[in-house]
């Protein structure tokens, strides 16, 4: 029985265990054999599928991707990832794992179900460390410094496969036996699994159904019945036709990336991680030199009351950048929690709002009363508000520089970009000096200087906002052990600095740090916290600063798409990331993620739902219909 909960929340697995195995309650049926789940998974997936040999062919800057439906315990996608580790080639080449669960195991069920795999722990420790809260929707989980992607959609097969962007080389076809569990073998399901299948994609399934086989064989697979595992007498494999030598597509030429502000970074070093020929250009002499070269800064976004596309993509964001950002921990990430202080009535009301019709789980968020507030962050707050335990701040001038420094990321930098121009299929970049750069594709990452840039003539409906924000003596603050939002943030004390900010500036371009913005930061932190600041600093005369200019769009909701024009026409090889305003942060690694999917040609780490949101199409303010 399935029962209504409020977003983003998804019902959890029913596990019983029996002899230390974990079973359905709900389907009356084993997640795996009796007998061995680890050697049928193997027998039954991995050599049926011709895995792991066909491993060894994929080439530089190419990928593998093995589609499942029901994940389980992970056990499937641990046997492939341990059988990718031992066969993959030397060359950069990613393993992709897509896989949907509707019912998905506890962090706890999870971790018990593969103690049975003593083998398998080095990986089973890092998935249930990286194992996502149970909320519905796309998870994407990067493994061995993003060889092994796993995209992991919380939801309903058939949702699943109608809304995700990928298509397979290999299926694992494993639900629970279909007398038990029809939704997952409906026919509809299978015409889908033909849609998302390359040629010469292969599949296996335990079950040796006659009407599963017909369904497949109706939808074009061409399917054998063999021996099954164990006490199962039969299973089925198919395959779909093939023309020799179109099984892989390599990478598709090289990219680049314009801007090396933390979108930028993020993106050159995805792709140079995945093997692909990036080149990052910035017209200043280092990166992190705009918007992205705060001392600090806080990785927040603001849920809204309604679970609706835009907070789905605003979640996302969080979670991906949390796990993202995990690689930089104490060095430039600081997951101190954070909190969203219910400073006013407004606020505090629309945050039980939101508490009445969602339902996050506690590794998310949670409401604090204002004394548990307060011991948090080790300040005085004068109300309660929301904690996000696994939120911080970031050091983003110094995470920009390590990124771009990757081996694998060609930097022009001292490079500002006059003309784009397209030239015999390909892009080519002059500089002021009268330098050229060719790449086949190029993403502008430009923040507020990315219209300039845009060769196609129109009228864009992006905003520049300058935002300042204020340095803060250590001695001058009672800064928090953790980040506090409100009508301005508070960042923890680093290097004897805590940050705050940032102004709001619109239709403000002065660049310098002025003595009335700093006013501003001061007299709206004392409005969220009063009695935090003591001292000289009060005044804001004498405090310093540092200006950065913010790109939003008109729905405050980012660009991150190949460019359309305003007739509707692609502009081949052209994309757009910018328009993160003031959470550059969050949205940025997600951002990168998504972008560095579609250049690669690589399963897409974000469901049709919301990559529509961030269509390049709505940047005209005359788009034709
Ligand atoms: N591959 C898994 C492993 O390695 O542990 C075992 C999968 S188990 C046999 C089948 C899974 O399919 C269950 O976790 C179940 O919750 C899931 N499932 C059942 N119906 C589903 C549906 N309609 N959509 C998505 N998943 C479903």
């Amino acid at each position: 029985m399935t029962v209504d909960l409020l977003p983003p929340r998804i019902e959890s697995a029913e596990i019983q265990w029996r002899d230390g195995v974990p079973e359905s309650s709900r389907f009356g049926d084993v997640y795996f054999s009796r007998d061995n789940g680890l050697a049928e998974s193997r027998y039954v997936f991995l050599a049926h599928n011709g895995l792991p040999d066909r491993f060894n062919s994929v080439p530089a800057g190419g990928c593998f991707v093995i589609a499942e439906s029901g994940f389980g315990t992970g056990l499937n996608f641990l046997a492939a990832w341990q059988a990718w580790r031992e066969r993959r080639p030397e060359h950069a080449a990613t393993l992709h794992f897509v896989s949907v669960e509707r019912f998905p195991l506890s962090r706890e069920d999870l971790s018990r179900a593969l103690e049975l795999w003593p083998e398998l722990s080095p990986l089973a420790s890092q998935l249930v460390d990286h194992y996502p809260p149970l909320t519905r929707g796309v998870h994407r989980i990067l493994f061995d410094g993003g060889r092994v992607r796993l995209t992991l959609y919380f939801g309903d097969v058939l949702e699943a496969l109608e809304t995700l962007n990928f298509r397979a080389d290999a299926w694992f076809l494993d639900g629970f036996a279909p007398s038990m569990n029809p939704e997952m073998w409906l026919d509809k399901a299978m015409a889908e699994i033909r849609t998302h299948s390359k040629p010469g994609t292969t599949l296996a399934t335990f079950t040796s159904v006659g009407r599963i086989r017909r369904a497949l064989a109706s939808a074009g697979f061409e399917m054998q019945k063999t021996r099954g595992y164990g006490r199962k007498r039969d299973m089925l494999t198919g395959n779909l036709p093939l023309a020799p030598g179109t099984e892989h597509q390599a990478a598709q030429g090289s990219v680049a990336v314009v801007g090396s502000g933390i979108a930028g970074c993020l993106l050159a070093h995805n792709l140079a991680e995945r093997g692909i020929a990036v080149t990052l250009i910035d017209s200043s002499s280092t990166s992190g030199s705009g918007a992205s070269g705060n001392r600090q800064g806080a990785t927040y976004v603001k849920l809204g009351v309604d679970f609706n596309d835009q907070s789905e993509l605003a979640l996302s964001a969080l979670l991906f950048s949390q796990r993202r950002y995990a690689d930089y921990r104490d060095q430039y990430w600081h997951p101190t929690g954070l909190l969203q202080l219910a400073w006013n009535e407004q606020e505090h009301d629309r945050q039980q709002r939101f508490l009445g019709r969602n339902d996050y789980p506690v590794e998310i968020l949670y409401p604090v009363s204002q004394e548990r507030a307060s011991q948090l962050t080790g300040v005085p707050t004068q109300t309660g508000g929301l904690w996000f335990p696994h939120s911080g701040w970031l050091e983003p001038s110094n995470l920009c520089r390590t990124l771009a420094e990757h081996p694998g990321i060609n930097r022009a930098f001292d490079f500002k970009v006059t003309r784009l121009a397209p030239v015999e299929g390909q892009w080519c970049l002059s500089s002021v000096a009268g330098d050229n750069i060719v790449a086949d594709r190029v993403v502008i990452c430009a923040g507020h200087e990315s219209p300039e840039l845009l060769p196609i003539k129109g009228s864009f409906r992006f905003k520049s906002i300058r935002g300042q924000v204020t340095h803060l003596e250590e001695e001058t603050v009672r800064a928090p052990r953790a980040v506090i939002c409100g009508p301005r943030y508070l960042n923890p004390a680093h290097a004897g600095i805590a940050v705050t900010g940032a102004s709001f500036d619109l239709r403000d371009m002065n660049p310098s740090p002025t003595a009335t913005s700093n006013q501003e930061n001061l007299s709206e932190l004392n409005t969220m916290l009063p009695g935090v600041l003591a001292g000289p600093s009060a005044t804001g005369t004498s405090t310093q600063g540092r200006v950065g200019f913010r790109c939003t769009t008109h729905d405050y909701q980012p660009v991150a798409d190949e460019l359309q024009d305003a007739e509707g026409k692609t502009v081949r090889g052209l994309y757009l990331c910018t328009g993160l305003g003031s959470k550059g942060l969050t949205y940025a690694p997600l951002l990168a993620e998504y972008l560095a999917d579609r250049l690669s040609g690589q399963p897409e780490c974000l469901p049709a739902r919301l990559s529509r949101r961030l269509a390049s199409r709505r940047i005209h303010r005359n788009a034709q219909k």
